[in-house]
């Protein structure tokens, strides 16, 4: 029970949950064995109406609350976190700025398809020299004969090199303004003469979802390309992040979850010295304290949902909410690996804890590092008071 959900929301998780058993469960430890992206199941989810779900019906959503989508991520990283990242970032990065910043034109032409599961859409900032430090961007989009003239990269872009990327929201260098760089984001649609794509592989995390390294070389697009104002590009980013770090949060939440009724299940079935392990009380104390982490992060989580939800500033508690759930996920999987023992460090069908270790290091370094998350919160406080 949470204070903040409705019936709906209870739904939603219920039908998201089964999807997630009965799809991707069976199915997803080949596809990361062989680090493939898993084309067919995230079709499905897109089938399942987890893409575009809280955008309204007219662009092919579902009308839901902001929450609802952050329980389906939730859900889908409760069984995986390649999954978990491939949702949340397709709606979070892909389609929040489409709809949040994209005119009637933009909004008419992309949103309805990449709510279908047949199109993903994916957003960049990081470059080799833009990493925490998102000014270092070093794209350029030269305006030419109503076009956009783009030359530069993207790096670890999350669905930007599979079958299903349809597209990207760039922020690149459009000019200078009193002396100071000007950012503009872009559309690029996958198209775009001059736009190469490289999937990257041998990741330690996510090995299932797509992440690529993107190149820009004299890369044509039409200047109604632009998204938002010329020159809002970092505001565009700043609010992309903040709903993105939501999702973040979301996954981590999931995946700690997942790793604590693994941990919990094993735990009372191992036996040791004639006993389960659930039984003692330093492995009961360890199930203790991961709920407890768990609890927390969910309310820190959905609260800062429910602000976005009603129209409240909510920056400070999606960066909170992302620190903490993306710190609880390595603590929870760290202790749920304990609990298995040596058996926890092979990579088991069954019991796939070893996978989810793997998977929550991503956490705490994308969108936007602890320390980072640390300073935006700790300048957020020091202004308040
Ligand atoms: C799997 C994966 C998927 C990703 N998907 C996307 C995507 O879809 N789109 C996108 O744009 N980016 C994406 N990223 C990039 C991600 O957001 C960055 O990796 C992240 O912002 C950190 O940047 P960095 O890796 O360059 O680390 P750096 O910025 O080089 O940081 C390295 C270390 O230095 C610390 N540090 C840096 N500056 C400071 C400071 N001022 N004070 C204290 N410590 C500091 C950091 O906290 C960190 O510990 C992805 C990354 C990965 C690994």
């Amino acid at each position: 029970m949470n204070a903040i959900l409705t019936e709906k929301h209870y739904q939603i998780r219920q039908k998201v949950r089964r999807f997630a058993e009965e799809k991707i469960k069976p199915l997803i430890g080949e596809y990361e064995a062989r680090e493939e992206f898993p084309v067919e199941l995230v079709k499905e989810m897109g089938a399942n109406g987890l893409f575009g779900m809280y955008l309204p019906q007219q662009f092919g959503g579902q009308g839901t609350d902001y929450l609802s989508y952050i329980i389906a991520v939730e859900e889908i990283s409760r069984i995986d976190s390649s999954m978990g990242a491939t949702l949340a970032a397709h709606n979070s990065l892909g389609i929040g700025p489409l709809y949040e910043f994209g005119n009637d034109a933009q909004k008419q032409k992309y949103l309805p398809g990449l709510c279908t599961g047949e199109r993903l859409w994916a957003f960049g900032l990081t470059e080799e020299n833009a990493g925490s430090d998102a000014k270092g961007v070093e794209t350029t989009a030269e305006s030419e004969n109503g076009n956009y003239r783009i030359n530069g990269h993207k790096k670890f872009i999350t669905n930007g090199g599979s079958e299903l990327a349809a597209g990207i929201t760039i922020v690149a260098i459009t000019g200078e303004n009193g002396g100071k760089k000007e950012y503009t984001a872009v559309l690029v649609d996958r198209e775009a003469p001059g736009f190469v794509r490289e999937p990257m592989k041998r990741k330690l995390v996510w090995r299932a979802a797509d992440n690529a390294m993107l190149y820009f070389n004299d890369c044509m697009v039409p200047l109604e390309n632009q998204l938002e104002e010329k020159g809002q590009g970092l505001k565009v980013m700043l609010k992309t992040l903040d709903s993105g770090r939501l999702s973040i949060a979301a996954i981590g939440l999931g995946l700690a979850q997942g790793a604590f009724e693994m941990a919990k299940k094993y735990a009372k079935q191992r036996k040791q010295f004639g006993k389960t392990l659930a039984e003692f009380q330093s492995i009961s104390f360890k199930l203790a304290d991961m709920s407890l982490k768990i609890e927390n992060a969910r309310n820190t989580l959905y609260n800062a949902c429910w602000l976005k939800d009603n129209g409240h500033v909510y920056g400070k508690q999606a960066a909170m909410a992302k620190l903490y759930s993306s710190e609880i996920a390595r603590e929870v999987a760290d202790e749920a690996m304990q609990i298995f023992g040596g058996n926890g460090l092979f990579s088991n069908p069954e019991w796939p804890i070893e996978r989810f270790y793997r998977d929550q290091r991503l956490l705490q370094i994308g969108e936007g590092t602890s320390e980072i998350l640390r300073m935006v919160i700790s300048r957020s406080i020091l202004n308040d008071e």
